[in-house]
């Protein structure tokens, strides 16, 4: 973790020390309001229950990022963290709060795909996925969820961040077709969410094409080039995560 090298404030979130001017904006879509919304609709679908799970915007040289340990349906855009992305550290601070400790984690898909939007989940279904898979239920193996022949992998890009040009026949460009395989690469959980840093960057690494990368016991976390795409991708892996739970219930195969 960075300090910003700021003077200590007076213990609220939105002195002149923590530079409102980063944060306070009559656009809606504005990074400290899109995840202030966000947030309250993902609380909605049980991706952020309990404090869990989070969600950071790249725009330009700023990420921005929820705190940690808040109730993600009830946070004002005062709550949000600033970092330089070059320099990586804070330029916003909130004193009462402490920083998420997924933010090495949307970095990793910022630097090494691109990316502009991470959204981490603690989805049952997502967790759910992984336990089959930790009992070897199905033929994907233990470190790799995979589905085929299911609609909805084609709302998935290749790599996360892929090309969204729309080829003869109205299908994405960068997307997979309905014939492709989807997998998800499976780390294991850490006791302290920042130690799954090294796991989950060799993960995306490895795994040129995937958008996502799954954590056992634990979530997922997605991301896209932008809000758009992550949003996106996070309710379709949601909706197969569901699906493939449910298909297992009833004794069918993933692939
Ligand atoms: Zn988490």
């Amino acid at each position: 973790m960075v300090s910003s090298g700021l003077p200590p404030s007076n213990a609220t979130s939105d002195t002149h020390n923590n530079d409102d001017a980063l944060v306070l904006s009559d656009d809606p879509l504005h990074p400290a309001n899109h995840i202030c919304e966000l947030c309250y609709k993902f609380y909605g679908h049980g991706w952020v229950t309990g404090t869990g799970g989070g969600i950071s915007i790249k725009r330009d040289n700023h990420v921005y990022i929820a705190p940690s340990g808040v109730q993600k349906e009830l946070m004002k855009p005062t709550d949000m963290f600033v970092m330089d992305y070059h320099t990586r550290e804070y330029l916003r601070r909130p004193q009462v709060f402490k920083p998420s400790a997924c933010t090495p984690l949307f970095m990793a898909a910022f630097t090494k795909r691109g990316a502009s939007c991470c959204i981490h989940t603690h989805s049952q279904w997502a967790v759910l996925v992984t336990l089959i898979c930790e009992a070897g239920l199905q033929d994907s193996g233990k470190d790799v969820f995979a589905l085929k022949e299911i609609e909805q992998i084609k709302g998935i890009s290749r790599g996360g961040t892929g090309s969204t040009e729309i080829a003869e026949g109205g299908r994405k460009l960068g997307n997979l077709g309905y014939f492709d395989t989807l997998k998800i690469p499976i780390i294991e959980n850490t006791a302290h969410e920042e130690d799954l840093k090294d796991t989950l960057e060799k993960a995306i690494e490895e795994w040129p094409e995937t958008c996502a990368v799954l954590v056992r016991r634990h979530g997922v976390y997605v991301w896209g080039k932008d809000v758009t795409q992550a949003k996106t991708q996070c309710e379709s892996l949601d909706y197969i995560f569901q699906l493939a739970v449910e298909m297992h219930k009833l004794g069918l195969k993933w692939v």
